[in-house]
């Protein structure tokens, strides 16, 4: 009786949607990601998002981060740039790093924002600066979406994709539901809301659901309850990001990254138990998955 129908996705259904891996390659075929992330008492999520994304296959990642924290993404994530940006007032960063990042987007082919934010008003700011000159693709997870709460309407007038990937809680914030009303109608809520506000949705947790703006929806097979740990989620952001970034088309790239990341939820689990394994265990799994795909 339900109007709302979603396929289930398949080890097949993702090798052929990876992009491919041309002999003749330069870094800059495989696109350029830019994160957005990090503040004090979170570098871990930014530190994760970005090792999800490099390890997926990104061309170049820049990382934009608050400048007194740039020496922890400089020594820790030796493969990517870093762009120290002077700290707005309550958060986020100051006028010129704002500027800095409109400039910076035209060079990129992707950008995630959010993980680690902080709700701090300054975040806001750079939220809303991403939101009126979006230029390319853009994934918004975590602080983002707590920041977008009240300011959906921005997303209306955006030409370009945006996939927000919220877990049921976050969704419960943004639809002003229940979580308990946002699990039992997981699908309805996901296609509505993707709908409504004219953004892919990834809404997160055991058979996550990606739903784009024109009713079409999968539900992921892989993942496992293991994966229920601070920090799996902005793993799958950064894996999100780096496939938008190579060119993938939004909904195709969400797919491939949720399923990406529930087989190396799955791989880990393998190797190190459910209850054990971290988001760390998540990226050191992603080559393994990555290679099964070749
Ligand atoms: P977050 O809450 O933002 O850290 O995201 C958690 C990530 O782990 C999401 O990708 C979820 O889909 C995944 N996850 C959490 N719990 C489960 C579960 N019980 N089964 C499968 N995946 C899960
Ligand atoms: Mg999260």
């Amino acid at each position: 009786k339900t109007p709302y129908i979603a396929r289930r996705l398949s080890e097949s259904d993702i090798a052929d949607l990876l992009p491919d891996r041309p002999k003749n390659a330069h870094k800059g075929t495989f696109g350029s990601l830019l994160v957005i992330a990090g503040s004090i008492g979170y570098t871990g999520a930014a530190i994760m998002a970005a090792r999800g994304a490099l390890l997926s296959g990104t061309g170049l990642i820049n990382i934009a981060v608050q400048e007194s924290l740039n020496h922890i993404f400089e020594q820790t994530l030796w493969e990517a740039i870093t762009t120290p940006l002077k700290e707005g007032e309550d958060g986020g960063f100051s006028a010129e790093g704002i500027k800095w990042m409109h400039d910076q987007k035209s060079r990129s082919q992707a950008i995630v924002a959010g993980s680690g934010w902080g709700n701090g008003k300054g975040w806001a700011e750079v939220l809303e600066g991403l939101l009126a000159q979006v230029d390319c693709p853009m994934v918004l997870d975590a602080d983002a979406l707590n920041l977008l709460v009240n300011r959906l309407h921005l997303l209306k007038e955006l030409k370009l994709p945006v996939i927000i990937t919220p877990h049921p809680g976050e969704m419960a914030r943004l639809t002003g539901m229940s979580v308990d009303a946002v699990n039992n109608n997981r699908l309805q809520t996901a296609l509505e809301a993707a709908k409504e506000w004219g953004v892919h949705v990834v809404l997160k947790g055991a058979g996550t659901i990606i739903a784009s703006p024109d009713g079409e929806a999968v539900i992921n097979s892989t993942g496992n309850e293991g994966m229920a740990k601070a920090g799996s989620g902005d793993v799958l952001a950064g894996i999100v990001g780096s496939l938008l970034a190579q060119g993938m088309q939004p909904f195709q790239a969400a797919s491939a990254a949720c399923w990406i990341h529930g087989k190396a939820g799955d791989v880990a689990a393998d190797a190190i138990g459910k209850r054990s394994i971290t988001a760390v265990d998540i990226i050191n799994a992603l080559p393994e998955v990555y290679r099964r795909l070749e």
